[in-house]
């Protein structure tokens, strides 16, 4: 079948549920594709369009040894043609873990009354930002419990306050949310406040599962969540992260579902969601860990290679859930953003860095307790080229007719220098006399492989970031 909105057993209309469940179920039944098929459906997606469901349920249902290869490396191909060598950094700051709801994964939810729980108050708020400020941070996401405590105002506010902080060099550049779904008029106020990415998970894509799951607490209105995004759209927002948990049900289903949401924005409002995450579930707080629904590390890494495939232009996040050595895996078969040096538990960045983590105080386990500095060092070490850039939506480069890289010689042109200069001004401002050495090594091998008169230019930026400019971007 051949992909065409028209075919959809609901249509796209902005603002409607638009997850058909046995639809999507019945793209993932039948029989394993033929090589040919599979093989056809890689050149597609190597030839950078974007695939449709029938595509990427044939991607899904290739499972044999020889043909999860083959995806991997045409995930690796693309990634390398289309995103280069660059990874965006950010770091997560929980500001307030009060919620109404009772998702019976998380340790935030109502019912546990083992939580801590704690919303920052300004001073501690300011606190936290210039500890991340002090480590080299620029991007960061605010999450946010459900609760009264925190409607769009609050939101809106910590994002301002979080922006007006300076620590010596340190400045927060580029400010997203992770917070409950909202009307148009709290995505409104929000977007007022200058925000970045609004994202929001829809856990798990399965109408029946979802009701399983979120028993209480507004977060049981599974089609109220899945339209989020749309209000946002309506409300001005256009830059939105999807995603679900993976291991609340079938992974498949829930990679296809991915797919089919951003379909839906693509139809609806000409531009998909800037970023997909695929949180795999971890231990937390007071939980009953259901394994059934467990995504296996090799259906992991095939299930981002075949996300990279299938929506070759929108940047995939991989959280500091998973341990370092899957983090690495998974950059190679696509993933563009990480987070460095996360810590979950409220307040924890301004605290003694040597506190044990304490569960009852986060909202899951975190594998990958790395500093900054030290992913900094891992991401050079295997030739990738860290960026804390924040240049697209500070020049308006969003929405409508751009996607982060559906530009040709978008990346030549923007990306790498940005992610150059960047670096460097955390190399001048918080790395270690050998890590400064490293970075500049990989930013002169970066910058033979460069064009003239681009690498001249760039030397010419580079040189005034060492005389101490700062903020320099195109
Ligand atoms: N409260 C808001 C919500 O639920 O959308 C926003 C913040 S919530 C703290 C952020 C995300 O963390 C959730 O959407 C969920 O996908 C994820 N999460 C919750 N429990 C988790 C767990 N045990 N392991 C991994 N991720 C989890
Ligand atoms: Fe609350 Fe979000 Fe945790 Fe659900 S996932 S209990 S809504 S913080």
């Amino acid at each position: 079948m051949k992909f065409t909105p028209e075919k959809y057993n609901l249509p796209d209309i902005p603002m409607t549920p638009f997850i058909d469940a046995a639809e999507i179920e019945a793209f993932l039944a039948g029989p394993r594709p033929t090589m040919q098929e599979l093989e056809a459906v890689i050149a597609k997606s190597l030839n950078k369009q974007r695939l449709s469901l029938q595509d990427t349920a044939t991607l899904i249902k290739a499972d044999d040894p020889e043909s999860v290869a083959l995806i991997k490396q045409a995930a690796k191909d693309l990634k390398k043609a289309v995103y280069g060598n660059r990874i965006v950094l950010f770091a997560p700051l929980y500001v307030g873990n009060y919620c109404m709801n009772n998702c019976a994964y998380c340790g935030f939810r109502k019912e546990n009354k083992e939580a801590v729980r704690t919303t920052l108050s300004r001073e501690q708020l300011i606190q936290e930002v210039e500890a991340l400020e002090e480590e080299g941070q620029k991007r960061l996401i605010l999450v946010f419990g459900e609760h009264k405590l925190y409607p769009p105002e609050f939101i809106a506010d910590t994002a301002r306050t979080v922006y007006s902080v300076k620590k010596g060099a340190g400045e927060i550049r580029r400010v997203n949310i992770n917070a409950a779904p909202l009307d148009i008029e709290g995505f409104r106020k929000v977007k007022e406040a200058g925000i970045g990415t609004y994202q929001i998970f829809q856990e798990t894509y399965h109408p029946e599962m979802y009701k399983l799951y979120h028993l209480a607490g507004p977060k049981k209105d599974y089609n109220y969540r899945l339209t989020a995004l749309d209000r946002a759209q309506e409300a001005g927002l256009d830059d939105v992260g999807i995603g679900a948990l993976f291991g609340l049900y079938d992974w498949r289903f829930e990679t296809l579902a991915l797919v089919r949401h951003t379909n839906h924005l693509e139809v609806c409002y000409k531009v998909g969601p800037h970023t997909i995450s695929f949180p795999r579930m971890q231990i937390a707080s007071n939980m009953a860990f259901n394994r059934k629904y467990e995504l296996s590390d090799a259906d992991f890494a095939r299930m981002v290679a075949i996300l990279r495939l299938a929506v070759p232009y929108t940047g995939l996040i991989c959280t500091a859930r998973e341990k370092a050595d899957m983090r690495r895996e998974v950059l190679q078969y696509g993933v563009s953003q990480i987070d460095g040096g996360t810590k979950l538990e409220l307040g924890a960045y301004s605290e003694d860095a040597d506190e044990p983590q304490d569960l009852n105080r986060e909202q899951f386990h975190v594998s990958d307790s790395r500093s900054l500095h030290s992913v900094i060092d891992t991401l050079l070490d295997d030739s990738y080229l860290p960026s804390f850039c924040t240049a697209c939506y500070r020049k308006g480069r969003t929405g409508e007719h751009f996607m982060e890289f559906s530009v040709p010689g978008f990346i030549k042109r923007f990306c790498t220098p940005n992610a150059i200069y960047t670096l460097a001004e955390y190399l001048e401002d918080y790395a270690s006399a050998a890590q400064k050495q490293k970075g500049y090594q990989l930013i002169e091998k970066q910058l033979q492989e460069l064009e003239e008169p681009a690498a001249t230019q760039i030397r010419t930026t580079l040189q005034r970031i060492k005389q101490g400019e700062r903020d320099l971007y195109l």
